[in-house]
């Protein structure tokens, strides 16, 4: 088996663009890249670089409608209509632009390329950080999300016969990966994400648990505004490591958002990287084929420092970077760059602490006399 892994990208999709006064900046891959370089950590031993295959109409389909992905064509050309607004095209987050095909395609065709590699014994790892598109729906665009290309590849998975768990820690719920796993216990899904009762897509509750043979195989996990690393750690490692146990995958999909550090213009939660350098090692602990993917994070270089540290984690490297050890960012109230690829922890304190911390513990309950119940975990 192999043990290797892969990082997604290519110079053709560094040169693909949403317009200018668009927050979603495709130049993070590249820019995660960069930083890997100039550390001297991107040659990893046992990593090598592939480049992603765009997404063909057949596997574009596997999801989305021929009508859809024929409007993508068409608006991609310039040529609009009014009716276009029906598919969720054309709005300040799903904007229509010269480079909305070529970039779908290629990012999508990046994930399934992730999935290739791991089916066919190449890699045991990918990380795709032009990937996360999880608000596509069969045919609506949204949030930026226009190809949902974490479906795709959990579909290339089940295909060869794979049961896979999803996992989301994108600040926005996975709502198109939801709607596409909901009926199925083929995918076990499973979104944290900052509570639809302040932050689009407005859903993603605990109820929300599947249906059918689904029923107990789609986890919504919300949290509160504010979360902080200690809060998401604790409901983390209450709610995720038993159920990774429990389905025990032959595969696991990982997007993961750097929407949600602290300071992101778009979220209101108060978490650092680090948390994505704490929950890496306990999925491949499970020596199972792990695709990952970027998602949100509209503060462009700490997105692109998050995913260096994921791909450093990815490749067993974190424990060699230091963590900063300084304070003085916590005195200050600042988690301004001190060295490294870690951020400066941040802590939410007072009223505010104690009011996360209670609302966790009303949705852990939730979920246990729920899901939990159901499969005796
Ligand atoms: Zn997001």
């Amino acid at each position: 088996m192999s043990d290797k892994t892969a990082f997604i990208h290519s110079d053709s999709i560094e040169r693909l663009h949403y317009p200018e006064a668009c927050p979603f900046k495709t130049e993070r891959a590249g820019m995660t890249k960069s930083l890997l370089r100039s550390m001297g950590l991107f040659d990893a031993p046992e990593s090598f670089e592939a480049a992603p295959v765009a997404a063909g109409e057949e596997d574009v389909c596997r999801f989305h409608t021929k009508e859809y992905l024929d409007i993508l064509k068409r608006v991609s050309t310039g040529n609009m209509t009014s009716g276009d607004l029906f598919y969720g095209l054309g709005t300040e987050e799903t904007p229509i632009f010269y480079d909305l095909l070529p970039y779908s395609l290629l990012a999508a065709g990046g994930t399934l390329t992730g999935a290739r590699l791991l089916l066919d014994g190449s890699a045991q790892r990918a990380f795709n950080p032009s990937g996360g598109f999880h608000h596509a729906l069969p045919e609506k665009a949204g949030g930026f999300c226009y190809i949902n290309d974490i479906v795709l590849g959990c579909r290339e998975l089940t295909r060869a016969g794979k049961r896979v768990f999803c996992l989301d820690i994108d600040a926005h719920h996975g709502n198109g990966t939801q709607e596409a796993f909901y009926n199925s216990d083929q995918v076990l899904t499973v979104s944290i994400h900052e509570s639809g009762k302040s932050l689009y897509p407005w859903g993603g509750f605990e109820d929300e648990i599947g249906a059918g043979k689904g029923k107990g195989y789609n986890v919504n996990i919300p949290i509160p505004s504010g979360t902080d690393d200690d809060a998401f750690l604790f409901i983390y490692n209450t709610l995720v490591p038993p159920l990774l146990d429990f389905y025990n995958p032959d595969a696991i999909v990982c997007e993961i958002g750097m929407d949600i550090l602290a300071g992101d213009p778009l979220t209101h939660l108060n978490m650092t990287n680090n948390v994505a350098a704490e929950i890496i090692p306990g999925l491949m602990q499970h020596h199972k084929p792990i695709l990952v993917t970027g998602g949100g994070g509209y503060i462009p270089k700490k997105t692109a420092r998050g995913w260096a540290l994921v791909w450093t984690a990815l490749c067993g490297q974190e424990s060699q970077i230091e963590e900063p050890l300084g304070m003085g960012g916590v005195f200050l109230g600042s988690n301004e760059w001190q060295g490294g690829l870690r951020d400066m922890r941040v802590y939410s304190r007072g009223t505010k602490h104690s009011g996360i911390h209670s609302e966790i513990a009303a949705t852990i309950t939730k979920i246990e006399s729920t899901v939990f119940a159901m499969h005796e975990i």
